[in-house]
């Protein structure tokens, strides 16, 4: 089983991780939580490239060139390996961030831009992904030191979090969309009783 978590910045991804990772534990699974990017040493590599604001300007294809290479490696060294022993795999963000990021927000096209992250990852699909959503500015307030990401200007992350939205209702099934201003606990119970079901 492969979950994603996804969403704009300092929504709570990494609380709903945690939570997440904690009932499944509970509950006898084994399971490998990780994120994207940067969770191989390549990816760390390149995830400083690409948020280090020292880096200056990065062109945009260059930056989603950069960000399919991370998931590439993530896909061969983590995700796969852990899926083919059996494990659950939950990872902090995945393909639909970079549809959202460099398709939407750096407007190079979600299409181009899916292609070239399913061809990355050898189309390899989620079974759940769960999106965080709240309006971007309130979201990023709370971030103390800004990456080069969360620099961008407020139309950015509004096109961001359009595109996670119109990538879950493309795809209902696969997908639960929660408020991330919601209670943690609340949030946590519904994504609990989804996860849940899918292993019924
Ligand atoms: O989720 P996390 O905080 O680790 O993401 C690190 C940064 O990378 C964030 O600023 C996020 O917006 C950015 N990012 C990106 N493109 C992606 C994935 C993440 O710009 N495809």
């Amino acid at each position: 089983l492969f979950i994603v978590f996804e969403g704009g910045d300092g929504v709570g991804k990494s609380t709903q991780v945690r939570f997440l990772a904690e009932h499944l534990t509970h509950a006898g699974h084994r399971l490998v939580v990780t994120h994207e990017p940067g969770d191989t040493p390549i990816g760390l590599k390149i995830r400083q490239v690409v948020l280090d604001p020292a880096t200056g300007d990065v062109d945009s294809r260059a930056e989603a060139l950069l960000i399919a290479a991370d998931k590439a490696q993530h896909v061969f060294e983590v995700i796969r390996p852990a899926l083919a022993a059996g494990q659950i795999v939950i990872s902090d963000r995945y393909v639909d961030s970079m549809v959202a990021y460099q398709g939407a927000g750096r407007e190079l096209g979600a299409e181009e831009i899916r292609g070239l992250a399913e061809w990355a990852t050898g189309g390899l699909v989620p079974d759940l992904t769960v999106i965080l959503d709240v309006e971007p500015d309130r979201a990023v307030n709370r971030i103390r030191e800004k990456d080069r990401v969360e620099g961008a200007g407020d139309a950015f992350h509004e096109r961001v979090r359009k595109e996670f939205l119109d990538l879950a209702d493309a795809a209902p099934e696969r997908y639960l969309v929660l408020y991330a201003r919601d209670t943690r606990e609340a949030n946590a119970a519904a994504i609990a009783a989804r996860v849940d079901a899918l292993l019924a």
